[in-house]
């Protein structure tokens, strides 16, 4: 039974990781973490930023200067160079105005997963609205890139105690995983409480999918978002790498990492917004390229399917 292997596959990376740690800190921080973690990427322009959705009107997306193209290019280079897979969440309305990128990421060997269609939170839709557009979105990038999409992302993590319906429109819509929860306390987002491993989550019809919440480290009582996008840029490299070593080798799990081509973009037009968005969405993207590299160095990456396939979660 393939899904056995897959576990047993995964106990022995877990396994592993305990014999790392159990060599004791030095040994750790001189090697690369066992434990495969998922990296992932949302593909999405500046302009589709939740943060900056009162700045930006929906009506003026089609004026603005498309500059997702050029950023992934470069994180797929610097995939290409690392010889890491990921998985790249792609936004219906980027795969409408620039087809190419989807059929490019795919080629190259990367998953390519939905992220909707108009970035819209899905706690501001209604049920109707949303499985229209996640249809939309699913079919199109199967047609562009001539394969089945499995996976799905929310806008700005909007998965959230009041949207938990969203989940039972993914199943009835083939998808085998959600990673759109995150376990925390946030103005825009968050389900505090739900489980910090990838696992299945029950949707409120009763059906199941496999879930890849965004992942948290354990301080002490606290669990602290360290995994990417604003957390990554905000927070010393430091802290995340201690924080990402401790969710591989003290908990033997696996992370997601997440990032957008316009974290790495500090020539992006500046947008007149208030402090708190300016300085979540502006600070360190002159840093961020670097980090991202030395990332890649310090821990082991492939696709979110092919680490949920060897938790055993999903058999395709
Ligand atoms: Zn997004």
């Amino acid at each position: 039974m393939p899904g056995t292997e897959l576990r047993r596959a995964d106990e022995t990376a877990e396994a592993n990781a305990s014999r790392a740690t159990a060599r004791g800190p030095q040994a750790v921080s001189e090697s690369k973490t066992v434990v495969s973690n998922a990296f992932t990427i949302d593909v999405e322009d500046y302009y589709h930023v939740s943060a900056l959705a009162s700045a930006i009107p929906r009506d003026t997306w089609n004026e603005r200067e498309s500059r997702v193209s050029a950023s992934t290019d470069r994180l797929l280079a610097m995939l290409d160079e690392k010889r890491i897979k990921g998985t790249f969440f792609v936004l219906g309305w980027v795969a409408d105005r620039v087809p190419q990128l989807a059929k490019r990421i795919a080629s190259l060997g990367h998953e390519v997963a939905c992220h909707g269609y108009s970035h819209e939170l899905i706690y501001k839709q209604t049920p109707r609205v949303f499985a229209e557009e996640t249809r939309r979105s699913k079919a199109l990038l199967e047609d562009l890139i001539g394969m089945p999409v499995i996976g799905y992302r929310a806008a700005s993590f909007s998965i959230t105690p009041r949207s938990q319906w969203a989940l039972d429109t993914l199943i009835e819509q083939g998808f085998l995983y959600d990673s759109s929860i995150f376990p925390v306390r946030h103005d825009r987002y968050g389900m505090p409480g739900a489980a910090r491993a990838p696992g299945y989550v029950h949707a409120p019809s009763g059906g199941r999918i496999a879930e890849f919440p965004m992942s948290t480290a354990a301080f002490g009582p606290f669990h602290i978002p360290v995994s990417g996008g604003g957390y990554f840029r905000l927070l010393p490299y430091w802290f995340t790498r201690a924080g990402l070593r401790s969710i591989n080798e003290q908990e033997g799990l696996p992370f997601t990492f997440y990032l957008h081509p316009w974290e790495i973009d500090s020539e992006q037009p500046r947008v007149k917004t208030g402090f708190v968005s300016r300085f979540r969405h502006y600070t360190n993207l002159a840093k961020c390229e670097g980090r991202l590299r030395q990332l890649l160095v310090d821990f082991r990456f492939t696709t979110m399917r092919n680490v949920l396939r060897a938790r055993g979660l999903l058999s395709s």
